[in-house]
């Protein structure tokens, strides 16, 4: 009797997901048919003129419905604890547990991961998060921003870009968001992915009336499609914390949850800090850049942040605060060319 119980049971649920499955429809991406409760991994070619790269992309399309998840790393190669982050992940995620498709964009500027180069793709000097939409002829790096725009965000209903310090930022980690007034349902959609995330700092990007100007950002390309976005900053100095590759990979995992892509429930914090403003303090002299102060530290307007000398070693300028906050990134390392962000400050009021 057991035995009958058992094997109707199992042929209940066996049936059950194979019908679940039969209703998803496979997902194409880029010619592939992706079929559901299965994932596909693709080199994905970027060519201008004679430069050329790939962009290593992986689908994970569950065996049940939901929504489409993007997710960027790597836009800036130097920034390791997101690209770390997004190589584990794939250990984490069982299509045929899943609800819904993660595209995955394991490292979207092969270039400028490759060569160790700071904010810039080498092959063109250009910055891939200041280029977006891209163009569908434009240089290499305006290539692989097209490529990201129409391949991967056009496909999403939900989209999140990875970001940490660069190699000469020390920064504090954060979430962030898109917050636009005449937008509100996409707005408050991407607020409280970023609630989420489970970080306790949540920087409002936007907080004006309408977005007008041309998308720059990947993750505000999204916004711009109406797609609800956010980014992650979280990891620092070019170097792989384990700390900050964790607490991404917890991020991610706690985005799908709340977004139902996965079971569980999200680990959102309850009440975290939003900052709703950011001052830049950038040089006005190249140099050196001198500062005892850490990313996380509170500061007051008019105090001492630091100073720059001269190539002998002379004192050029003090640093001052130009407003109450607190330090989300700063240079931490001593080469400074004019105009050259020192301090990112979130306001706190
Ligand atoms: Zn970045």
């Amino acid at each position: 009797m057991k035995t009958l119980h058992l094997s109707v049971f199992l042929f209940i649920s066996f049936f059950s997901i194979m019908t679940a499955q039969a209703n998803v429809k496979p997902f194409l991406f880029v010619g592939e048919k992706i079929k559901a409760g299965t994932k596909k991994s693709v080199l994905l070619p970027v060519v201008s003129g004679q430069d050329s790269t790939v962009i290593p992309i992986t689908v994970f399309h569950g065996s049940k419905k939901g929504p489409v998840l993007g997710i960027t790393a790597g836009v800036h190669g130097l920034e390791y604890a997101p690209i770390m982050a997004a190589q584990a992940l794939p250990k984490h995620l069982d299509p045929t547990q899943m609800s819904g498709t993660v595209l995955l964009v394991h490292l979207a500027n092969v270039p400028a991961f490759l060569q160790r180069s700071l904010m810039v793709n080498p092959v063109d000097g250009k910055n891939l998060n200041r280029v977006f939409p891209g163009k569908s002829d434009g240089t290499l790096t305006e290539k692989i921003a097209f490529v990201i725009s129409t391949e991967v965000i056009a496909r999403c209903d939900n989209f999140i870009d990875v970001h940490a310090g660069d190699a000469n930022n020390d920064l504090r980690p954060y979430a962030g968001y898109y917050n636009y007034f005449d937008m509100p349902e996409v707005s408050e959609k991407a607020r409280q992915m970023a609630v989420s995330l489970g970080f306790d700092f949540i920087v409002q990007f936007g907080n004006e009336k309408s977005l007008t100007e041309e998308s720059i950002y990947c993750s505000r390309e999204a916004t711009k499609r109406n797609i609800p976005a956010v980014d992650i900053e979280c990891g620092r100095m070019g170097i792989v914390e384990e700390k900050s590759v964790l607490q991404i990979q917890q991020a991610l995992l706690s985005l799908m949850r709340h977004l139902q892509i996965l079971e569980g429930e999200p680990a959102s914090v309850r009440n975290p800090v939003m900052i709703a403003k950011r001052t830049s303090v950038s040089s006005k002299y190249e140099g050196f850049f001198y500062s005892d102060l850490t990313s996380g530290d509170y500061v007051k307007k008019d105090m001492k942040l630091g100073y720059i000398t001269d190539l002998f070693g002379n004192h050029l300028a003090d640093v001052i605060c130009p407003t109450d906050g607190v330090i989300l990134y700063k240079t931490f390392n001593p080469p400074i060319k004019q105009g050259d962000g020192l301090f990112n400050i979130g306001h706190t009021n």
